[in-house]
C-alpha cells in the first residue's frame, strides 16, 4: 500500500522519496509512506485555515454530530484498526483492540463536550452590565504524535481540537502512518467537511519544523520524547506559538512492606513489559521495601515464565516486538550499561535472534537489581521491556526515589494502609498517581500529562485538553444606556 496525504478532503500524491512501513514482528514490508515538503505543509495548513472559517462558525453540537459519528465508525472497524495497528506497531492484540477503545470512547467524550464547552458567567462590579467569559477557537493547530500509540494520541488530540472549532494538520510518526491513513479515511467515511483535518506524512525535521514555523499555525500540541519536545518547544517560543508538549517518563512502582505482593507483582509484569515496556508511562523501576525484596524478586521471576514472547497478531503471545532495529540497539545499550554501572542482571538482557525471532525485532524482558537510585538505567527512559529494581527502607526513602528523576509522568504504590498512601499520592511529584495498580491504565475524561520533564502544564485528555485548544474570550455587555468605567465608578 502506497499511502498519500489527505488534504482538503483529497488524497494527494506527494513527496519526492517514499519510506517502507515495516511489521516489526516479521520484517515485512507493509507498504511505504511518503515524505513530504514544506510545500505540501504550506498547502495543507491553507486548506485548514479556510475550513476553519466556517467550521468555527458551525453550532458545536453540530460539530460534535460529527464525532459522534467518527466514534461510531471506529466502533464499526474495532477489528480491522487493532490488526493494522499490531501488525504495523507490533503491541499485542488485545492491546490494541484497548488502544482503538481509548480512541472510541475519546470521539464520545468530546462529542458530548458539543453540548458543554462550558464558559462562566459572573456579577460585574457596575449595575446593569453583564459579564461572561466564553471558550473560543483558536485556529489552525498542528498536531505532532509518535508511534507508539498511533491512534490514541491522535485522538486525544485531535477530537477536543474539532469539538472546539479548530481545524488540524497532523504529522503522524513515520513508523506508524497507516493508522492515520485509516483515521483520515474514517474522517472521509463519514463526510467531515474538507479541510478539518489534513494529514501529512513526513519527517519531523522537514515537516514538524515548516508545521512549527508556518505563521498560520497557532498551536502545535507534541508528544514524543523529550529531547525532541524541548526542541519543538524552543522553535515554537521563538515563533510564539503555544505550545503543548507530552514527552518522557521513568514511572516507577513502590511496593511497600505491607503490600499485596501477588497484587503487585501482576501490575509490574503488565505495566513494565505489556507493549513491550514502549509506554511512556510504562514502569521501568521498582521501588520495594527491603524487607520484601527476595519475596518480590521470587515472584515476580516465576510470574514472568509465563510470558509468551512473538508475534502480536497470536492471542496467547503477551509481548510483542519492539518498533525498530534502532530500538532493540538503543535498548541493548542500556542493558550493557546496566551491567557496566553494577547492577545484577536478574532475567533476560538478550535480543533474541533465534528462530521465529529473527526476522522481527525482539527484546527479551529483562530485570535488573540491586540498582542505585542514582544510576544511569534508574535515571534515562529506556523505553523496552527493561525494569531495575531499588530497594528502600520507608516511605520518606521510596518518596525521594521516585521523585528523584528528571521526568513526572507516572507513578504508583502498593500498600495497605491508608495514612501511607494518602501521604504518597501527595507527595509523589507525577501527574498520574495509582494505588494498588501499575504505571499504566488512564481512562479518558481524566487529564492525562506530567511535571518536569514530561510536559509543561498542559494536559492531554479530560476537559483539561480543551484548554489546549481554546483561548478565553472575557465579554462585558452594559446595558445601563451611560458610560460606566470599571474601578472608577464603583
Ligand atoms: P520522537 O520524539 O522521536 O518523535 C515524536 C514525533 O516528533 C514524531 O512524529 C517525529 O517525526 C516528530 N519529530 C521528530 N523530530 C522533530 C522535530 N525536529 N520537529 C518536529 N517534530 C519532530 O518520539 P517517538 O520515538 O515517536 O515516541 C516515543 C517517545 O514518546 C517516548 O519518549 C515516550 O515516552 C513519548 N511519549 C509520551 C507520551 C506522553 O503522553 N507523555 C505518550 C506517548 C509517548
Amino acid at each position: 500500500m502506497e499511502l498519500k496525504n489527505f488534504i482538503a478532503g483529497e488524497w494527494v500524491e506527494s513527496g519526492l522519496q517514499a519510506m517502507p512501513i515495516i511489521n516489526p514482528a516479521t520484517g515485512e514490508q507493509l507498504g511505504t509512506v511518503p515524505l513530504s515538503t514544506k510545500t505540501e505543509i504550506d498547502v495543507a495548513v491553507q486548506a485548514a485555515k479556510e475550513a476553519q472559517k466556517s467550521w468555527a462558525l458551525l453550532p458545536a453540537p453540530k460539530r460534535a454530530d460529527y464525532l459522534y459519528e467518527i466514534g461510531f465508525k471506529m466502533k464499526e472497524k474495532k477489528e480491522h484498526l487493532a490488526q493494522v495497528l499490531t501488525k504495523e506497531m507490533g503491541k499485542v492484540i488485545e492491546e490494541a483492540r484497548g488502544e482503538v477503545q481509548e480512541g472510541i470512547d475519546m470521539a464520545l467524550y468530546m462529542a458530548g463536550e458539543g453540548r458543554r464547552l462550558f464558559g462562566e458567567t459572573t456579577p460585574s462590579e457596575l449595575a446593569n452590565k453583564f459579564a461572561m467569559s466564553v471558550r473560543s477557537p483558536i485556529g489552525v493547530v498542528g498536531l505532532i504524535t509518535p508511534w507508539n500509540f498511533p491512534i490514541a494520541i491522535a485522538t486525544w488530540k485531535a477530537f477536543p481540537a474539532i469539538v472546539a472549532g479548530n481545524t488540524f494538520v497532523w504529522k503522524p510518526s513515520n513508523e506508524t502512518p497507516m493508522m492515520a491513513y485509516e483515521l483520515a479515511k474514517i474522517f472521509e467515511e463519514v463526510g467531515l467537511p474538507k479541510g478539518v483535518a489534513n494529514v501529512v506524512f513526513g519527517t519531523g525535521p522537514t515537516i514538524g519544523t515548516a508545521m512549527i514555523e508556518h505563521p498560520d499555525v497557532r498551536v502545535i500540541s507534541f508528544t514524543g520524547s523529550t529531547a525532541t519536545g524541548s526542541k519543538v518547544a524552543e522553535l515554537g517560543g521563538k515563533h510564539l506559538k503555544k505550545i503543548s508538549l507530552e514527552m518522557g517518563g521513568k514511572n516507577a512502582v513502590i511496593v511497600m512492606d505491607d503490600a499485596d505482593i501477588d497484587l503487585a507483582v501482576q501490575g509490574i509484569v503488565w505495566s513494565a513489559f505489556g507493549t513491550a515496556g514502549q509506554r511512556c508511562t510504562a514502569c521501568s523501576r521498582i521501588i520495594v521495601h527491603r524487607d520484601v525484596k527476595e519475596e518480590l524478586e521470587e515472584k515476580l521471576l516465576r510470574e514472568m515464565q509465563a510470558i509468551t514472547i512473538g508475534d502480536g497478531l497470536d492471542s496467547k503471545v503477551k509481548v510483542g516486538p519492539v518498533i525498530n532495529r534502532q530500538a532493540l540497539e538503543k535498548i541493548n545499550h542500556y542493558v550493557q550499561l546496566g551491567k557496566q554501572e553494577g547492577a545484577t542482571l536478574l532475567t533476560g538482557g538478550r535480543i533474541l535472534t533465534d528462530t521465529p525471532y529473527d526476522k522481527g525485532f525482539y527484546f527479551e524482558p529483562t530485570v535488573f537489581t540491586n540498582v542505585q537510585p542514582d544510576m544511569i538505567i534508574a535515571q534515562e527512559e529506556i523505553f523496552g521491556p527493561v525494569v531495575s529494581i531499588i530497594a528502600i527502607d520507608s516511605l520518606e526513602q521510596a518518596i525521594e526515589v521516585n521523585n528523584g528523576v528528571r521526568f513526572g509522568l507516572s507513578s504508583s504504590i502498593f500498600s495497605r494502609n491508608v495514612n501511607t498512601i494518602f501521604k504518597a499520592q501527595q507527595l509523589l511529584d507525577t501527574g498520574i498517581v495509582y494505588v494498588n495498580a501499575g504505571t499504566t491504565g488512564a481512562e479518558i475524561h481524566l487529564p492525562f500529562g506530567g511535571t518536569k520533564g514530561t510536559g509543561n502544564g498542559h494536559r492531554d485528555s479530560g476537559q483539561a485538553a480543551l484548554d489546549v485548544y481554546t483561548e478565553w474570550k472575557s465579554i462585558y455587555v452594559d446595558y445601563s444606556g451611560t458610560l460606566q468605567r470599571a474601578q472608577i465608578d464603583t
